[in-house]
């Protein structure tokens, strides 16, 4: 085939495409606040969040991050995003449960942390929530799950929602409206390379 007929072809399937494309674009219409879950083994279920975070100031919202599980107050997002004035960042966690070794201190943890989470979920002034590491208060069940599944259906109607953890549960997924799982192929620590500051933390 001639270069010629090779291009004329590529225009015509790419001019196939674009109606294609064009007609999906100008049939989603709605608007509503998403709840977004980013679970799966992988890395980059929180820095997606915080991507979407970065988004979101961009377009001048006011974000609020409340950070479960998580004792440490060091890390770069938290460094970088609380200094923004329309982020109110909260870390509301006191160490992953294997350091702790306490259930009833981290069900009290987790219940003080839900309760902060709670006034985002009614405050429409908030645009956008990430509710870091979650699923893990759920699949411990230091939390009700109902009475989570609950506040995130009654929360502001235009409020957008991203909750992060591994092993999001059916009744969450099946709530949000977009779900992804990151997929685990491979990741540094086990070659054992340290948590890279920029990276990790
Ligand atoms: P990130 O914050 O980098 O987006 P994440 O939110 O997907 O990671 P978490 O389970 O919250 O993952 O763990 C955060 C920390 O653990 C990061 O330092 C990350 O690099 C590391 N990590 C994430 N996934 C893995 C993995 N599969 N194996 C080892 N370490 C991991
Ligand atoms: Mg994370």
């Amino acid at each position: 085939m001639s270069e010629t007929e090779l291009n004329n072809r590529h225009k015509e399937r790419m001019a196939k495409k674009k109606a294609l494309i064009d007609a999906s674009i100008a049939s989603a219409t709605k608007q509503k606040g998403l709840l977004i879950v980013l679970t799966g083994n992988g890395k980059g279920k929180s820095s997606s969040a915080f991507g979407m975070v970065a988004r979101a100031l961009g377009h001048g919202m006011k974000v609020g991050v409340a950070q479960f599980i998580k004792a440490r107050t060091d890390t770069g997002e938290e460094a970088f995003f609380s200094r923004q004035p329309q982020v109110d960042w909260q870390v509301l966690g006191d160490g992953f449960t294997w350091d702790t070794q306490d259930r009833n201190q981290d069900i009290a943890t987790a219940e003080r942390g839900w309760r902060v989470a709670q006034q985002m979920l009614t405050d429409a002034s908030y645009h956008v929530v990430v509710l870091d590491e979650l699923t893990y208060l759920l699949n411990y069940q230091y939390l009700d799950s109902d009475v989570v599944l609950n506040n995130l259906i009654n929360r502001p109607p235009m409020q957008h929602v991203i909750v992060t953890g591994r092993a999001a549960s059916e009744a969450l997924c099946a709530l949000a409206d977009t779900v992804s799982e990151i997929q685990d192929i491979k990741h540094a620590y086990r070659d054992g390379i340290q948590a890279q500051l920029g990276i990790d933390l």
